[in-house]
């Protein structure tokens, strides 16, 4: 049986999402306003569907037929799951300030959430499985980005910068990262707004016409405030984009983002490839469950300096490998000139998607054509082919050797 199978994702229709790129890219005709993520996974909420000899199945029940054929030696007996999740993203509307456990925390508060009786769909569960949530994303255009605390000396500046954050000077300098932190995470909602009103009237008319550059704290800011859900409060994630490191990434262009950093998308259209897990505990800019105390157990309280990366040539510079210390996931890019072919053996379990081109995909006498916005799996042990023929794009997740 041949072990290459065509591979259909699942659309998430949430509201922050774009109205065309995703549609445009797999050829998706739905009713969906805004498509915001596309799932290529086994995730139970949204599993990907192959084609196989017998009919389509959808990917968590066919791995469950036989996990270690499919997945693998690397998938040990207590983990016969797809072990990451693979997905576009389409960022119009700036998503909300987050960060995610190690594998230990998650386990700790997995255990604790259940033994309390937290039912797993509730809306005040931090916990929704055992597992650490590393991602990584490869920008498909112009990405920003939230990426960390700023290094203490620009931070120090952006407090000196603007007089509304005055007071906090002193307690940055004597508390540091958490205390600052703690400080605007744990004020109350008026204190907050008399603190950021003036900020928020100062830079709304700049935004307004069109004033302000995306690399300054100002202008997302002001687009936060300007889309409120309630005009009365301010939203306390708006000290985070002012705090935190704001980053661009150019398309084809990493950034990785372990446990512990706090993190916001902003805009943009990107590949991510993350741990096979739910676990987001939230800090602003979102009208979803905060909580405070579990938010400042897992945020690193630590300068963040920015590493944006290119990814390393391999196969003769037809694959760029992103490479992280995660064990869980490795994301690569292949491009392939024409009438070249990529040839290699699968250890595990891969997802290829095409971003652009055409290829010709070969597997033990099977043969499947990818375009634009069509993916493919390959089970474990695949011995498999892949010829360029034309101009090619494409995005493998598989797992580290
Ligand atoms: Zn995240």
């Amino acid at each position: 049986m041949s072990k290459l199978f065509p591979l259909k994702g699942c659309v998430q229709p949430y509201a922050w999402g774009g109205s065309s790129f995703i549609a445009d890219l797999i050829g998706y005709k739905g009713n969906e306003k805004t498509i915001a993520e596309y799932w290529l996974g086994a995730h139970a909420n949204a599993p990907a569907t192959i084609s196989t000899p017998q009919g389509e199945k959808k990917l968590d029940a066919f791995l469950l037929e036989n996990p270690l054929l499919h997945l693998g030696s690397y998938v040990q007996n207590n983990y016969k799951r797809l072990p990451y999740l693979f997905k576009v993203l389409d960022v119009k509307d700036m998503l909300s300030i987050q960060v995610h456990p190690t594998k230990k925390q998650a386990e700790v508060g997995f255990e604790e959430e259940n033994k309390k009786g937290i039912a797993p769909d509730a809306a005040t569960r931090n916990f929704k499985d055992d597992n650490h949530k590393p991602e990584i994303m490869v920008a498909l255009s112009e990405f920003w980005l939230l990426h960390g605390f700023l290094p203490e000396v620009a931070l120090l500046q952006v407090l000196k910068d603007n007089p509304e954050f005055s007071e906090l000077i002193s307690i940055f300098k004597s508390q540091g990262y958490k205390g600052l932190y703690q400080t605007v995470m744990e004020q109350p909602q008026e204190k907050c707004n008399k603190q950021l009103r003036p900020l928020i009237d100062r830079i709304l008319p700049l935004y307004e016409a069109g004033k302000l550059d995306k690399s300054s704290p100002d202008f997302w800011a002001a687009r936060a405030a300007s889309s409120p859900k309630d005009s009365q409060t301010i939203d306390k994630g708006i000290y985070s984009i002012y705090f935190f490191n704001i980053i661009k990434a150019n398309e084809g262009e990493a950034v990785f983002q372990d446990a512990g950093l706090p993190h916001a998308y902003l805009e943009g259209q990107n590949i991510e490839l993350m741990a096979n897990s739910d676990n987001v505990l939230r800090g602003g800019l979102t009208p979803k469950h905060i909580d405070i105390k579990a938010l400042m157990e897992h945020v690193k309280f630590e300068a963040t300096i920015p590493n944006i990366f290119s990814g390393d040539e391999s196969n003769n510079g037809m694959e760029k490998i992103y490479r992280t210390p995660v064990k869980d996931f490795e994301l690569s890019k292949i491009e392939l000139p024409a009438l070249q072919s990529y040839e290699t053996q699968c250890e595990t379990i891969e997802i290829i998607l095409c971003i652009k081109g055409k290829v010709m995909l070969t597997e033990g006498g099977k043969q499947l054509t990818l375009e634009k916005g069509a993916s493919a799996l390959l089970t474990s042990g695949a011995h498999y082919k892949i010829t360029s023929e034309s101009a090619p794009q494409l995005f493998k997740a598989s797992v580290p050797e």
